[in-house]
C-alpha cells in the first residue's frame, strides 16, 4: 500500500535530538524523503544511517538556523538535492529559564534568535517552494508545522523570554495561516507540555533543580508523542487543516 507521504519531501529543523529526531523518523515512516537540519551533524548521521539502510532517503544538513543565510541555505539545499519541499517542521529551539532580573540578556537574545527569528527565516525561504508543492505536488497540499509550547499559550513566571518567543510563534503562525489558506499551504502549531528530551539540560543548575522538582512526580511526554501529533497534522486529507494541537502529559496542570 502506498504510504500517505510517498513522493513528498519534508525538512525538519532541530532534528539532532528529541522531538525533531522523533518527527523526522515519523515522517519517514509515512513515506516522506526527509532533510534533517541542526548544528550537530554527527547526531543527524546517527539518525540517517538506519533509515537509509531501510531504504529511506535522509539528507543531513549542518545549519545554525539563527543565521538567516544558513536557514535559507538549509531550505535551498533540501530543494536542490531532494527536488521539492512539501512539509516544513520548524522545531529547532531552546529553553533557558530563570527570573528575569537574574537572567543574562544574552540568553533572551539566543532564544528569540532561534525559537522565533530562526523559524521565520526558514519559513520565509520555504514559502515559494511550499506554494509550488501545493499547486502541483503529489498531494496538492503543503504544510508548515511550528513547534511552539504550552508556554506559547500561557505565560509562566521564570519563563518570560521563552514565553515571549513562543507567543511570537503563535502570532506569526496565525497570520501566515490566514495568508496561505487559499493556496492550500496549511499552517499548524503544536504546543507540547513537558517532554522528556535534552531541552532542560542547557539551563543553569539552579534552574534545572527547580524544573526537576516541579515535575518530580509527573510522567512527562516522550518525543514520539509529539511526533505523532505532527504526523497526524500532515497526513490529513487536503481539505482538513489542523491549526493547533495542545498536548500535555496527563498529570500536568
Ligand atoms: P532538544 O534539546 O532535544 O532539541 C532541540 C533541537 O534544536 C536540537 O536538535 C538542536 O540541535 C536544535 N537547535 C538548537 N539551536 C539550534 C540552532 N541555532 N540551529 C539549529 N538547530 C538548533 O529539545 P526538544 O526536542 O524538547 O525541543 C524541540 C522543540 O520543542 C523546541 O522548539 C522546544 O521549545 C519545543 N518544546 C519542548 C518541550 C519539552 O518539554 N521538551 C515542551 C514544549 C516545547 P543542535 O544542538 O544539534 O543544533
Amino acid at each position: 500500500m502506498t504510504k500517505t507521504l510517498h513522493g513528498t519531501v519534508a525538512l525538519v529543523t532541530g532534528a539532532s535530538s528529541g522531538i525533531g529526531e522523533a518527527t523526522a523518523l515519523a515522517l519517514a515512516a509515512e513515506g516522506a524523503a526527509v532533510a534533517v537540519a541542526a548544528r550537530r551533524v554527527d547526531r543527524l548521521e546517527d539518525l540517517a544511517g538506519p533509515n537509509r539502510a531501510a531504504g529511506g532517503t535522509v539528507l543531513t544538513i549542518a545549519a545554525d538556523i539563527a543565521g538567516q543565510d544558513q536557514a535559507r541555505a538549509a531550505v535551498e539545499r533540501t530543494v536542490a538535492e531532494l527536488g521539492r519541499l512539501d512539509t516544513l517542521v520548524n522545531n529547532a529551539g531552546l529553553m533557558l529559564l530563570g527570573p528575569a532580573a537574574a537572567t543574562p540578556v544574552e540568553e533572551w537574545r539566543t532564544m528569540v534568535d532561534v525559537n522565533l527569528l530562526g523559524l521565520m527565516y526558514t519559513t520565509h525561504a520555504a514559502l515559494p517552494h511550499l506554494a509550488r508543492a501545493a499547486a502541483d505536488g503529489p498531494r496538492r497540499v503543503a504544510d508548515v508545522v511550528n513547534i511552539s509550547s504550552v508556554a506559547g499559550r500561557v505565560a509562566f513566571a521564570m519563563s518570560s523570554a521563552y514565553c515571549a518567543s513562543k507567543f511570537g510563534v503563535g502570532a506569526f503562525s496565525e497570520a501566515l495561516r490566514q495568508e496561505l489558506a487559499g493556496r492550500f499551504v496549511r499552517v499548524g502549531v503544536v504546543e507540547p507540555g513537558s517532554v522528556e528530551t535534552e531541552l532542560r539540560e542547557h539551563n543553569r543548575p539552579e534552574v534545572r533543580a527547580v524544573l526537576e522538582q516541579q515535575f518530580a512526580t509527573i510522567e512527562r511526554l516522550q518525543a514520539g508523542d509529539v511526533a505523532d501529533a505532527v504526523a497526524y497534522i500532515v497526513t490529513r486529507a487536503r481539505h482538513v487543516a489542523i491549526n493547533e494541537l495542545l498536548v500535555r502529559p496527563t498529570e500536568q496542570v
